[in-house]
């Protein structure tokens, strides 16, 4: 039976860290970081992921701001919001709640969003030094992907890694970093032949297709590394877009649905927050 990759024990050992760097910094400055989230419109599912960012920041000890925008607010008003916050000192991150109404265009946002504020790692300046192996912000669920790997001590260098998705917020920032790591990788999509064969070949395999139980068990390789982000609300439960029953049988690792890859995202978001304030204070 595999051994269970849980998130919030990964999650649980970063935010240590981080609350211990932040009283180091707050001594040193008299500043904390500031994290500022823009909420536009009353999707039930962005005002959950919102409301536990504003917890999880309070809670670590940082400035947080939300601010709450009417569904019909115009695009212009909102950039005008960006570009106040790019410019206020007490916020180093800035993170604009996805999916936005589709009167905005999500690209216009993130592109107006300061590289040096965005924490979430999704601005081109961001996404480019990423692929060149720069110094950048890392995409928070991918990034906690890859520390739930490095969490197993399981050593990434000349391994066969499958990512399935190649979104450009999971499968492809997954793919790179893993490559960073000098695993082999290979990356799979909805055009991909034979995909259980593929997936087989995996020492490492990371799923992000959005498929409820899609991976079976008898797709992995023994022993290896299954990390799953997807998730799902099937018949009021949740499910991931590996079937775990099946899956856990085979893997030396896999992370469980709830619970594993989900906590992750917002503390490397803090992570992001405290490297952002790092930097615009000069102490990078
Ligand atoms: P997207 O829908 O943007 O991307 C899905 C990817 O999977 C696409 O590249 C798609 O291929 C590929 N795919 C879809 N169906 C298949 C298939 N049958 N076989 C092979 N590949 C397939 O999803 P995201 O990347 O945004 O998210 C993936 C999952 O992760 C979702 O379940 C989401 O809810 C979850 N998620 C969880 C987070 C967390 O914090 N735990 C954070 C973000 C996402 P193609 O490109 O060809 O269409």
């Amino acid at each position: 039976m595999a051994e269970l990759v849980k998130g919030k024990d990964v999650a649980a050992k970063i935010r240590e860290e981080i609350s211990a760097e932040l009283e180091q910094l707050k001594n040193k400055t008299g500043k904390v970081p500031g994290l500022a989230v823009v909420l536009v419109g009353e999707d039930p599912a962005s005002q959950t992921y919102v409301n536990n960012k504003e917890k999880t920041s309070k809670k670590l000890g940082f400035h947080s701001e939300v601010h709450r925008l009417p569904e019909s607010i115009s695009q212009e008003e909102l950039l005008k919001l960006v570009d106040q916050l790019n410019n206020d000192d007490n916020i180093h991150g800035i993170l604009v709640q996805l999916p936005l109404p589709d009167h905005i265009e999500d690209e216009a946002v993130i592109h107006a969003i300061s590289a040096e504020k965005d924490v979430d790692g999704f601005h081109p300046v961001n996404v480019g030094n990423l692929m060149i192996g720069e110094k950048s912000y890392i995409p928070c669920t991918p990034h906690g992907v890859i520390k739930m790997i490095e969490y197993t001590g399981f050593d990434l260098k000349g391994k066969n890694a499958v990512v399935v998705g190649r979104s450009n917020i999971v499968g492809k920032p997954v793919a790179l970093l893993l490559l960073q790591r000098h695993a082999t990788v290979t990356i799979c999509h909805s055009k991909t032949q034979d995909l259980p064969g593929v997936c087989s070949s995996a020492d490492v395999l990371v799923v992000a297709a959005g498929q409820p139980e899609m991976v079976k068990g008898d797709w992995i390789k023994p022993g290896a590394v299954v990390i799953d982000v997807g998730i799902h609300r099937i018949d009021d439960k949740l499910k991931g877009d590996v079937e775990f029953e099946s899956a856990e049988k085979v893997a030396s690792y896999i992370s469980p649905v709830p619970g594993g890859v989900g906590p992750m995202t917002i503390t490397m978001l803090m992570v992001n927050t405290l490297e952002a304030f790092k930097h615009l204070n000069g102490l990078d």
